[in-house]
């Protein structure tokens, strides 16, 4: 999944995502990406969010609305998106390949990302810089 989350000069939330779903997917399988408020969802009162990874696992968590909830609720982005890989990693007794990332933007301007397994990362841009971000994460 590529996703995309931007916050314009006049306090404005914006979300995209795009994905080419799982390798040897079933036909006709709905991933994540497609359904708002699983692989991304928006709240321009809020924040936004956006899932990469397992799309299941994802859905069954409705994981990038659940993000934004949290952030509505008073979670920094980074803890919203740890509390939702929290909630897939208790949901799943084996988390062999089970990996999924998400990233979030509140509207603030704060940003977080967090993921199952090690290796998740991130761009972010803002007025003065450009970097690559390496999410936290729960396991290696
Ligand atoms: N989340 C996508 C899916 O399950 C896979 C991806 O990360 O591109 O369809």
């Amino acid at each position: 999944t590529i996703g995309l989350l931007a916050l314009d000069e006049s306090g404005n939330l914006a979300g995209a995502c795009t994905t080419s779903g799982m390798a040897y997917k079933l036909h006709g399988r709905v991933g994540d990406s497609p359904i708002i408020g699983a692989g991304l969802f928006v709240d321009n009162e809020v924040g936004a969010a956006c899932a990469t990874g397992v799309g299941e696992a994802v859905i069954r968590i409705a994981g990038s609305a659940i993000v934004v909830e949290l952030m509505r609720n008073g979670m920094s982005p980074n803890d919203a998106c740890k509390e939702a890989v929290n909630r897939i990693i208790n949901k799943h007794k084996d988390l062999t390949n089970m990996q999924v990332g998400f990233i979030a933007l509140n509207k603030f301007g704060e940003t977080g990302g967090y993921s199952v397994y090690e290796g998740f990362n991130y761009a972010q841009y803002d007025k003065n810089s450009n970097q690559m971000i390496d999410a936290e994460f729960d396991r290696n």
